[in-house]
């Protein structure tokens, strides 16, 4: 069964790695609702060009993933939704002792808890439909950890948690949850990072880049939002139907060292 015709809802899809991963299910066929917490006109736009170019199905749903009812009604809003992916997500770098509580709270319900919520709300979808893909974008950070990161890598640990115990509870059944595990990907959540840890090592926006962010990435080189996109496609194919619960890392040989 190809992913044509069914309906791939991506949290956080108006920019960096979401919209990436809706534009590849979109060329693999599928239809997408993309989403983000604003309600512009260049939101609703993106979903138009896609449905354009990929001649599918798109549409844009505003609903903010740091709330569990419009998580909930971001997937209700959608009627059918065949394919979840969980990819909203925002960071905050700073030391534990003084890292902002709010900062704590947001990254916790955006990057962890809504995704509880949509998955439950869309299973009983996947289960009426007999078909289902749930892959949650989580992080080297789901499988390792750095320093001033503590939210981030308590969520993306959660998440690759979650994960496991969806892959389970579903595991008789058509339907499969794994997690994706990013390295560094150039998206305006890593551009954000640059500043603070320019500050933070007393380095150059390059000497960054090459020697803090890099440093952790064997290849050096950036992983793309297409080469996530497509690793995504991959888990909703048929190839990969008993691949479930488990982690795939796109990361340049990261998480090998
Ligand atoms: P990004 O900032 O480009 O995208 C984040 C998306 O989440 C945006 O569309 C944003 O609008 C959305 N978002 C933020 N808060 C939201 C909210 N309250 N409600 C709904 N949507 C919200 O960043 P990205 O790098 O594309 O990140 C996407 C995912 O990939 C995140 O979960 C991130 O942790 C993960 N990730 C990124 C990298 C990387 O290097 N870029 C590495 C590993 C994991």
């Amino acid at each position: 069964m190809s992913v044509t015709g069914k309906t791939a809802v991506i949290t956080g899809s108006n920019s960096g790695i979401g919209l990436g991963v809706a534009r590849e299910l979109a060329r693999a066929g599928a239809n997408v609702v993309l989403n983000s917490f604003t309600d512009r006109a260049e939101d609703h736009a993106l979903a138009e060009e896609i449905a354009k170019e990929f001649g599918v199905e798109a549409r844009y749903i505003q609903a903010d993933m740091s709330k569990g009812a419009d998580c909930r009604a971001l997937i209700d809003a959608a009627g059918t939704c065949d394919i979840l992916v969980n990819n909203a997500g925002i960071q905050h770098v700073s030391p534990i002792d003084t890292f902002p509580v709010d900062k704590w709270d947001a990254i916790i319900a955006i990057n962890l808890t809504s995704a509880f919520h949509t998955t439950a709300a869309a299973l009983p979808k996947m289960r009426a439909a007999g078909w289902g893909r749930v892959v949650n974008i989580a992080s080297a950070h789901g499988l390792t950890a750095s320093p001033y990161k503590s939210a981030y890598v308590a969520a993306k640990h959660g998440i690759v948690g979650m994960t496991k115990t969806v892959a389970l509870e579903t595991a008789e059944e058509p339907i499969t949850c794994n997690a994706v595990c990013p390295g560094y990907v150039l998206t305006p959540l890593v551009e954000a990072q640059i500043p603070d840890t320019m500050e933070k090592y007393n380095m150059g926006r390059e000497e960054v880049i090459k020697k803090v962010m890099l440093e952790r990435q064997p290849s050096r080189e950036f992983a793309t939002v297409e080469q996530l996109g497509g690793t995504v496609a991959f888990l909703c194919s048929d190839a990969a139907a008993q691949i479930t619960g488990t982690t795939i890392s796109v990361d340049g040989g990261w998480t090998a060292l």
